[in-house]
């Protein structure tokens, strides 16, 4: 038996593709980010100013917006190896937006038809507690945290890992004897 009970698994970044729904909900490609703007975490900045205005007034505000994220290609693998070998706990930071707490809910009841343990919640550290991994696409919600495992995504330290993510995650999680 290994040292964790539970999992706290991210949505955006992990299991929900954020970046590419605004791109497709501004009618822009990737390219338009330039190099340095698909290798950062917070994007919009490197989106054409009219665009940016209309994201923040329109687009986030709208559940749609939130409900149609599209999936990555490893999102129903991840989220069944996960609940699987742990109580799993989708937990993410809501947009300030009512549009955002229900879209998301239901992105989770459309996929996975449970919403049991989704939690809107910014500070992801309060869940930690020995016992507990977080899967995340962002190094910040990693550092307080005992057991962690950084989601490698174009935009953070584990860009150059090309190799399969979950069995990059599998590979981890037997180096560390997490399961
Ligand atoms: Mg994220």
């Amino acid at each position: 038996m290994g040292k964790i009970k539970r999992i706290v698994l991210d949505m955006d970044g992990v299991l929900a593709a954020f970046r590419q729904g605004v791109l497709s909900w501004l009618d822009l490609e990737l390219d338009c980010l330039g190099e340095e703007g698909r290798k950062v975490f917070r994007f919009f900045p490197y989106l054409p100013e009219r665009k940016q205005r209309f994201l923040r007034c329109c687009v986030l505000n709208n559940e749609d917006f939130w409900a149609t994220l599209p999936e990555y290609p490893w999102t129903t693998e991840l989220y069944g190896l996960c609940t699987s070998l742990a109580k799993t706990c989708i937990v993410t930071k809501p947009w300030k937006a009512a549009g955002c707490y229900s879209g998301k809910y239901r992105w989770i009841m459309d996929r996975f038809g449970e919403v049991d343990h989704m939690i809107c919640e910014a500070d992801k550290s309060w869940f930690d507690d020995g016992e507990t991994l977080i899967i995340d696409d962002k190094e910040s919600n990693l550092e307080k945290f005992q057991h962690s495992f950084l989601w490698p995504m174009e935009w953070n330290d584990g860009r150059n890992l090309t190799a399969n993510k979950v069995e990059l995650f599998l590979k981890e999680s037997k180096i560390k004897g997490w399961f």
